[in-house]
């Protein structure tokens, strides 16, 4: 048997250590026993394990795990990755960072993570739904899936269609089960997905950016002018999270200056089409020879070093490190990826007079969707099926009774606009909007509150640590 190539570098990094040493630096604000901020701090479950999948006349070993972190809350949630880069730190990471994210945007989940070893590109099709069909096995063999348990969704190389096929397995394994479909989130509308799930992380990741760049106190403090309008971004990676948030960055006035992808990156000052950029990289491979870049890079890198007011990292964690924090122009880094900034390149770039709005609440846009898909899923009911068209009539008749006590008529489009009952869509992008507005000045107090802290990555942290603190303490330890 030939064992997938494991990349011996990816063993050595300490992404978990440093979710960790925020998590300490915060823990000093609060004012928990040592035991209770171990047990809150500490991966619960971890679960290693490889499997075999049919390749060519062979076969090929695959190295998987999935990693609970929390239970102060009931199911635990989180993507699965696929990257041939993925390893138990990694995932212990962002499945920490997923409780903490949960308690930050209020969904009452524990955190959780999965990850699949392979380059989703090495694979035909039957041969990676093979493999997402096996590790949908292995997770019901040992307990780590149900709708009440663990529930997945995408991150990182997978999207709808896998989800697909673990909630086809899952149902699959689990005959009669009436909330099976609860069981995955980020499923595809017709199968029992929920509208708005898609873009829901992007959208997040713009709200965020509106938000924080709303207050002008702030924003005077590093040298901005207040609102999104005219503000420079650029954005890594353009698959789920960094397209979306792109797309609703320029939509809520922003300019997209530049766009870095692993292959390198593009720079226009005057704006780049993000549309046109995704389809040109679709036809041809690459975002390079985009016609409308004024500039090109080879690297990654050096697109996050031009100049802009906002940096969005959508791509992958280590990418603003001591090496090139100095270099970073932008004023503000909004956090789409998880953990795309280093605990000492955060200090710098404060030093240097910046802001972070971090991962833990900058992506939780998609979590808080998938919160209310796994909703739907358990209540077998469209949001807005039951009350749209009671809403629309009694809204008809508030307009009728106003037009005849003054006398005066609406036009059609003014009274459509009025007597709207909200869509499914609609009731998604609200909720999401509200969490999003709700959590950013949430954070902000905590950070205005207490003098001492530096950041709102610490601000964040102190607020999820005393939520899931105040669930441990209710639920007590038994025996
Ligand atoms: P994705 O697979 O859809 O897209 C990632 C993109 O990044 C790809 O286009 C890839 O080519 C590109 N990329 C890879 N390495 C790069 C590099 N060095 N420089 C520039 N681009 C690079 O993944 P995604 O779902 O968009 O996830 C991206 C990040 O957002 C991850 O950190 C993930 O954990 C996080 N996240 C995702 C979600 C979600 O709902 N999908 C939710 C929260 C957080």
């Amino acid at each position: 048997m030939a064992t997938n190539s494991i990349a011996a570098a990816s063993e050595t990094t300490h992404f978990f250590s440093d979710v960790c040493k925020n998590f300490d630096y915060a823990a000093q604000f609060t004012k928990h026993d040592a035991g209770l901020l171990d047990q809150i701090k500490s991966c619960n479950s971890v679960y290693r394990f490889r499997f075999p999948i049919r390749k060519g006349n062979g076969f090929e070993v695959i190295d998987a795990w999935r990693v609970e972190h929390s239970h102060h809350q009931s199911p635990t949630k989180g993507g699965i990755r696929y990257s041939q880069m993925v390893n138990e730190d990694e995932v212990m990471a962002l499945a920490a960072l997923m409780t903490y994210k949960c308690a930050i945007v209020n969904v009452p989940f524990g955190g959780a993570k999965g990850g699949i070893r392979i380059n989703p590109k090495n694979y035909s099709l039957l041969e990676l739904e093979n493999i997402t069909r096996r590790y949908t096995v292995e997770l019901a063999k040992k307990n780590f899936i149900s709708p009440s348990i663990d529930v997945p969704a995408p991150d990182y190389g997978s999207g709808e269609r896998e989800m697909s096929w673990i909630a086809d397995t899952y149902a699959t394994m689990n005959p009669g089960q009436l909330d099976a479909m609860g069981c995955v989130t980020g499923k595809p509308i017709a199968l029992h997905g929920i509208a708005g799930r898609r873009e829901a992380t992007g959208r997040g990741v713009a709200i965020a950016a509106r938000e924080c760049v709303s207050i002008a106190e702030d924003m005077h403090k590093i040298g901005l002018t207040p609102g999104l309008s005219g503000k420079r971004v650029i954005v890594q990676g353009l698959g789920n999270v960094g397209y979306h948030s792109a797309k609703f960055l320029a939509e809520f006035g922003a300019v997209i200056v530049g766009l870095c992808e692993y292959e390198g990156a593009i720079y226009n000052p005057d704006g780049l089409d993000i549309d046109a950029v995704f389809q040109h990289r679709k036809v041809t491979g690459s975002i390079l020879g985009y016609p409308g870049a004024k500039q090109e890079f080879k690297t990654s890198g050096e697109g996050l070093e031009q100049p802009c007011d906002i940096l969005v990292p959508a791509a992958l964690e280590n990418q603003i490190t001591v090496a090139n924090v100095g270099r970073i122009q932008a004023k503000i880094i909004v956090e789409g990826a998880n953990g795309p900034t280093t605990p000492d390149a955060e200090q710098i770039f404060y030093k240097n007079g910046g802001i972070i709005v971090p991962d833990m609440y900058a992506n939780a846009g998609g979590v808080t969707v998938s919160y209310f898909e796994w909703l739907k899923n358990l209540s077998h009911v469209a949001f807005g099926r039951m009350n749209r068209r009671f809403e629309e009539n009694t809204n008809a008749n508030i307009v009728n009774m106003v037009e005849s006590i003054t006398g005066t008529s609406l036009n059609p489009v003014q009274r459509a606009s009025i007597i709207k009952g909200g869509s499914e869509l609609e009731l998604v992008n609200s909720g999401l909007e509200d969490t999003m507005i709700r959590s950013y000045h949430e954070i902000r107090e905590t950070f205005k509150r207490i003098e001492k802290i530096d950041t709102l990555r610490t601000a964040a942290f102190v607020g999820a640590i005393n939520k899931v603190a105040v669930s441990y303490q209710n639920l007590g330890v038994w025996p």
